[in-house]
This record gives C-alpha cells, sequence and structure tokens, in this order.
C-alpha cells in the first residue's frame, strides 16, 4: 500500500471526526503531506480559505505538540475555543492569564495533553531558553506571516526576529500562514524565516461569494442609507463599516445609533478594555454593526459577516481585500460596497508622505484607485492583482451586473480643459465642478471665476457626474492632480490635444447613485414563508442559547454555514445529524440533542428521538468515547438499553472496548457462575438482564479471539 493513500486516509478520518467535514478544501491535503515529510511551508490563501486546519490536522497526526504563533490574543482564545469544542486539545500561553495557569498549560504540553499551543512571537522569543527548549515541538506554524516584511503593509518588527526559530530546531517544521502577500512579500518570509527549500501553497484568491460594488462620490447621507439598507437586509446578522480615520469611524457610530441600530465603535484611540469588549460583543452578535477603523479586523475569526462596507477608499488592494474577505467566510453570499471620492486620495496621499516610505505606497495607492474606477470586472483585476488569471468575467460586480455605457465625452472634455486653463490651473476638482455647473459661492467670485468664458458651461450636468468624468479624464490621462500643490490640476499635453479637437474622448456614462443597486446584486433574503429559511432562523436561536449558556461566541457552536446545511437536511436522528456538514463527533454528541429536537418540533414530530431504533447512534456515541450515562442521557434511555445495545454490538465486532459498561470484577463473577450454571438463574438476583447479556457478549468476542 502506498504511502499518500495511507496518509490521505487518516487525515480524511481526522477531518471527520473532529471538523465534521467530508474532504479537503484545494491545497489543505497537499500542505499536510509536505509537513508530514518534514518540510517547510507557506501558505498563501485568502482570509476564509481554510488555513487553520493546514496545521491544525498536522499537529493531532505528530507525535509531540505544535506552537502556533499569532500576533493577538483575542484571536488565540477564539481559535483556542473553536478546536476545544471540536474535541481537539489546544490552549494558549499569555500574558493575560496569571503564570501559574500559564505553568500548568505548559507542563500539560510536556506530559502529552495539549496538541496545539498558541503563543504570541514575543513571549515565544522571551521563552526560547526556558521552557521552550524542552517541548518536544512538532511543527512551528507562523499565523499572519506578513507581518516579517516590510513590504508587507503591516510590518511588526518582532517578527523578524523569529528567524532563530530555524536555527534552534532545524529539524522542526516551520510553516508560514497569510492572506496578504505580493511576491515580494512571500519571498521575504521564506528568507527572513531561513526556510529550506518550502512547498509555496498559493491557493486560489478568487471568493466568487463575495459581491464587489464601488460608489464613487456619493454624499454622506446616501452612503447612511446604504449602511442602515444592508442592517435591515440581514436583521440577525453584521457587517462592518471601515473608516479613514477614528473621527470617521465615531460619526458613523453616533448616527446609526441615532437611528436605532445597535452600533459598537472600534479603533486605536480606545482603551485596550474598551476594544476587548468592542470586540466581544461583535463576535457574540449581540450588535448588528461594527464601526471602524482597520484596527479592527485582524482578531476576528466570525464566519458569518454578511456585508463590509468602505466608507473610504482603502491604501492598497491587499488591505482593501482583506477586509472584504472577512464578510462571507462561511462561504454564503455576503456584500461589499467601497465609497470613495478624490478628497480620499488626497487624504491618503498626506498620510504617506507623513510616513516616509512614499514609493511603494504610492505605487500602491495608485492600484487601488484604478480598481475603483475600473470599467471592467472588477474581479478580474484582482486576481490579476494576486497573479491569477481569470478566464471571464465573474458577473458578481457592480460593472458586470451594470455595465457602463460609453459616450463621445470630446466636448465635456474640453469644457473642464478649457476652463482649467483659465483659470491659470489653480483649481482643484471640486472648485472646477462649481466653475462648470456656474455655482456663485464667494470663493468663486473672489477669484473672479465667475467672469470666465467656461463658467456655467457644464450646468446640465449635477455635480457628482461632473466629479466622476473628471475622474475619469484623469484616468485617461488628459489632467493630471498636482499633488505637492495644493491638489490643483494641470492639463497635460495630451489633454491639450483634445482641447485643440484633435483627439476623441470617450467617456462611460455616470449613473446617478442609488443605495439599491438597478440590478439587484445579492438575492434578496428569502421570504420568510421558505421554510429552509424559517428553520435556519430558529436553528440560529438555538445557537444563540447553547453559545451563552456555554459562554462561548456562537460560531464556535456551529457556524452559519453548518446550520444552513442542518436546515437543508433536517435531520431527525443522531444519524443523521452527523452527517450535516462541520459536525464532528465532539458536537454532535455535545449539541445533536438540542438542534435535533428543535428540528423535529419544527416538522411537528415528537421532540424527543424515537427510542430504541438506533444501535447505530449507541455506536457513534462510544466511539466519540461518551460514557455509559452520558448516552443514556444524550437518548433519553435507561443505561440497560444502552448495556443492551453495546452487546449487540459486540456480537457484530463493532465495539471491542467494554471498560467502560461492565468493570472487570463484574465481568469474571459473571463468567465464573454461567461456567457452573450455564443457564445463569442464580445471576438474575445480583445483576441486571443488560449486564448478563453484555457479560454474555464479551465471553463470546473473547472465544472468537481465540
Ligand atoms: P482562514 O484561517 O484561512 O481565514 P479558516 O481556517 O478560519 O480560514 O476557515 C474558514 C472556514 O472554512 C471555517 O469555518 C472552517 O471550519 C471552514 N473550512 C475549512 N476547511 C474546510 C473543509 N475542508 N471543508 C469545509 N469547511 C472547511
Ligand atoms: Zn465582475
Amino acid at each position: 500500500m502506498n504511502c499518500t493513500s495511507d496518509l490521505r486516509r487518516e487525515a480524511l478520518a481526522l477531518l471527520k471526526k473532529f471538523y465534521g467535514y467530508q474532504a479537503f478544501r484545494p491545497g489543505q491535503f497537499e500542505i499536510i503531506e509536505a509537513v508530514a515529510a518534514g518540510n517547510d511551508v507557506v501558505v498563501l490563501m485568502p482570509t476564509g480559505g481554510g488555513k487553520s486546519l493546514c496545521y491544525q490536522l498536522p499537529a493531532m497526526m505528530k507525535e509531540g505538540c505544535a506552537v502556533v504563533v499569532s500576533p493577538l490574543i483575542a484571536l488565540m482564545e477564539d481559535q483556542t475555543s473553536a478546536l476545544v469544542a471540536n474535541g481537539i486539545p489546544a490552549a494558549a500561553i499569555h500574558s493575560n492569564r496569571d503564570e501559574t495557569a500559564n505553568r500548568e498549560i505548559i507542563e500539560a504540553a510536556y506530559r502529552g495533553r495539549i496538541k496545539l499551543l498558541y503563543v504570541s512571537p514575543e513571549r515565544l522569543l522571551a521563552d526560547l531558553d526556558t521552557w521552550v527548549s524542552h517541548l518536544p515541538v512538532s511543527l512551528f506554524a507562523i499565523d499572519e506571516a506578513h507581518c516579517i516584511s516590510q513590504w508587507g503593509h503591516d510590518f511588526r518588527p518582532v517578527y523578524t526576529q523569529l528567524s532563530v526559530l530555524k536555527q534552534r530546531f532545524p529539524s522542526v517544521p516551520v510553516m508560514a500562514l497569510t492572506a496578504t502577500a505580493d511576491r515580494l512579500t512571500r519571498d521575504d518570509i521564506i528568507t527572513q524565516l531561513g526556510m529550506e527549500n518550502p512547498l509555496r501553497w498559493v491557493g486560489s484568491f478568487s471568493r466568487p461569494n463575495l459581491s464587489l460594488r464601488v460608489v464613487q462620490g456619493a454624499s454622506k447621507k446616501q452612503r447612511v442609507a446604504t449602511v442602515a439598507q444592508m442592517i435591515r437586509r440581514y436583521p440577525n446578522d453584521s457587517g462592518i463599516v471601515y473608516a479613514l480615520s477614528r473621527k470617521g469611524a465615531e460619526d458613523m457610530h453616533a448616527t446609526l445609533c441615532a437611528q436605532g441600530f445597535r452600533s459598537v465603535v472600534y479603533h486605536a484611540g480606545l482603551s485596550a478594555d474598551e476594544r476587548a469588549r468592542a470586540q466581544r460583543s461583535f463576535t457574540n452578535g449581540d450588535v448588528q454593526v461594527v464601526c471602524a477603523t482597520i484596527a479592527f479586523g485582524m482578531g476576528i475569526d466570525k464566519s458569518n459577516i454578511r456585508w463590509v462596507v468602505h466608507n473610504n477608499l482603502p491604501g492598497n488592494i491587499e488591505s482593501y481585500y482583506q477586509e472584504i474577505g472577512r464578510a462571507g467566510r462561511d462561504g454564503l453570499p455576503a456584500e461589499t460596497v467601497l465609497f470613495y471620492s478624490y478628497q480620499d486620495i488626497i487624504m491618503r496621499r498626506h498620510f504617506i508622505e507623513e510616513s516616509g516610505r512614499p514609493l511603494v505606497a504610492t505605487e500602491k495607492l495608485d492600484l487601488m484607485q484604478k480598481y475603483a474606477e475600473s470599467t471592467i470586472c472588477r474581479r478580474r483585476i484582482l486576481l490579476s492583482y494576486f497573479g491569477e488569471t481569470a478566464e471571464c468575467d465573474c458577473g458578481n460586480c457592480d460593472v458586470c451586473l451594470d455595465p457602463p455605457s460609453r459616450f463621445d465625452g470630446t466636448v465635456l472634455a474640453q469644457k473642464a480643459g478649457s476652463a482649467i486653463i483659465r483659470t491659470g490651473q489653480e483649481v482643484g476638482i471640486m472648485t472646477l465642478t462649481d466653475i462648470l455647473r456656474g455655482s456663485v459661492r464667494a470663493e468663486i467670485r473672489q477669484k473672479g471665476f465667475d467672469r470666465i468664458k467656461t463658467f456655467g458651461a457644464g450646468h446640465d450636468l449635477p455635480a457628482p457626474a461632473w466629479t466622476a468624468y473628471i475622474g475619469q479624464m484623469i484616468q485617461l490621462g488628459l489632467f493630471e492632480i498636482a499633488f505637492d500643490e495644493a491638489n490643483h490640476l494641470k492639463v497635460t499635453p495630451y489633454g491639450m490635444r483634445a482641447i485643440r479637437g484633435e483627439i476623441k474622448v470617450e467617456l462611460s456614462t455616470f449613473t446617478p447613485y442609488t443605495h439599491t443597486p438597478r440590478k439587484q446584486v445579492p438575492k434578496e433574503p428569502p421570504t420568510p414563508v421558505d421554510p429552509v429559511q424559517q428553520l435556519f432562523e430558529q436553528l440560529k436561536a438555538v445557537r444563540k442559547a447553547v453559545a451563552a449558556k456555554a459562554q462561548v461566541p456562537a460560531y464556535v457552536v456551529f457556524s452559519d454555514a453548518s446550520l444552513l446545511d442542518m436546515a437543508q437536511k433536517r435531520p431527525s436522528s443522531m444519524e443523521e445529524f452527523m452527517k450535516v456538514s462541520g459536525v464532528g463527533e465532539r458536537k454532535g454528541v455535545r449539541y445533536g440533542k438540542r438542534f435535533i429536537s428543535a428540528i423535529r418540533k419544527f416538522e411537528g414530530m415528537s421532540a424527543s428521538m424515537p427510542q430504541g431504533t438506533s444501535v447505530k447512534e449507541t455506536l457513534i456515541l462510544h466511539n466519540a468515547g461518551v460514557g455509559l450515562g452520558e448516552i443514556a442521557e444524550i437518548k433519553g434511555i435507561s443505561v440497560e438499553t444502552v448495556r443492551s445495545h453495546i452487546a449487540q454490538l459486540i456480537d457484530e465486532d463493532m465495539v471491542t472496548t467494554f471498560g467502560n459498561y461492565i468493570s472487570r470484577t463484574e465481568y469474571e463473577d459473571i463468567a465464573r457462575t454461567l461456567a457452573s450454571d450455564p443457564e445463569g438463574k442464580t445471576l438474575r438476583e445480583k445483576y441486571s438482564f443488560g449486564m448478563i447479556s453484555l457479560a454474555k457478549a464479551i465471553m463470546a468476542y473473547h472465544q472468537r479471539a481465540k
């Protein structure tokens, strides 16, 4: 038999048992295989792509303990509670816990009782000479590995010291994982970590379930209306509004609260406590929206975020893609909207100049702007940015759904161009728009702009249309923004040719903004009469109650994708329940009863499961390591019945461990008595019927084994 198929079988069995999934996603097994062979691996997959499994499964398959380097405590806690909920022994070492507790965790790891240990890079480096050096480490997994590179957008100097891992533990495989890395960053990760000829897995960045929409020049009122509409569209789910500044986030938050929505605000200006609280109420689903700066998100492992709105243009495509990628991690449809104005570009430029790393950052901003102004399928641009080629248009972005029509805009370009020239090339986009529209505001009169020949020459078009067209003219290279001269517009030589009528200018028709896309981008949520949707909502309520009782975030119980699968499959027995995607053994045992009875009620059946039909269910629970009393309780049957199920299963050679159901002394006593009294009449006084049949089954089993 060949090794790969053995390994695959083992890995698949663990995937089913612990996660309740039937198949690997692309790349997951290849990565597991590489680690099993002792190789280093770089994993580049989009957010929601399924990176965690790539190190969690090898951790369970290998001897020793995997050390996971993770930058945020909140993230560690969420990940470990999700693992524990699946029955995987994991824990985190961090400074928010007292040292005795940390010590206990380390002791447990020494004894092989913990398979995954999460730790911050600072802590790992500080403790290298103490506990880390004695721990049998199976694997180092470095999450958010792009933090190691100065080329990335989230450089953290401490990450660069992680190169010491390969020096100190040359034979331990290192896996670096990130959702955002261009080629430069990727190479940097490999060199800086000192990886040896690693497997580089670059997963597909396509997230077809995310709809993409970009809206230029919407007013504040329109932006708020869009957010409000999202909240109403997904009243029981949550979304994120990203703003450029703290003030922007605060503003949006205040406006939404005033309209009665449940919102929290999150930015770096808040205290650690306030931030932790905001994050908790978001992950627990207590609020409908978080208004945040980019400080928010890295720790977010919530699979049912249904929408993300950017109130301002992000600084680069990596950040943008990572931020929108937080929506729809469960694979179900999710919406994204990007609002964008020239003011954003100017602000961003300003930031970049202050940051002192202008070259790379400016280039990245330019690409971001090109994306926002694109008149071809937006997903194609995103994918090509990450080095993938899309063979066809995506059909789920605003350009695809509502392709811009084109018209001859030469006259418009001439009007705009000559107005720029006549002002001495000393106006920005806003003032130019006002001049063309014939606005008589004070500044325009003072400067005498109301007396130039083209004043009011474009009064027939609304201001947002002019702003959009001027933007297109800039993209076409007719004008330039002089960022070093108060952002004034300059006519390029190419633009002069347009003014002189030597070239034709083709523009895309501006569509006035409405907050419902004209051709509906996402499906409206199904009406409540749809039974699947109805059951789905009920299951969410069950999940919420279960999560509250267990004091874990709802998605740790089940993801939305699992609940939806459940609502579609409607399992009414334990056996069927185990087939739902995302139901591993531990969760099946722990939550099965609650969810099944909700489903049975929904179907108009009696809430309790049919009794006695299910020797198989007993087997499932037995295999999951559930004890006698617990099996009886979960199934609502007596321990005697469980014993007789087990006896039957032993007869079929399905069960070969009996210690949970009968003690050795009891067994030997019964066996001895039966040897002299095959009818076993005297036994009835001492032992129950279930116990006797169990002992008989075990005796027969031993007989067969001989
Ligand atoms: P990432 O870390 O790449 O952002 P996660 O590891 O959190 O992504 O995975 C995203 C979601 O996909 C999780 O809900 C996870 O359980 C699910 N998932 C991962 N692998 C599989 C698989 N093979 N089959 C089904 N769902 C999966
Ligand atoms: Zn498209």
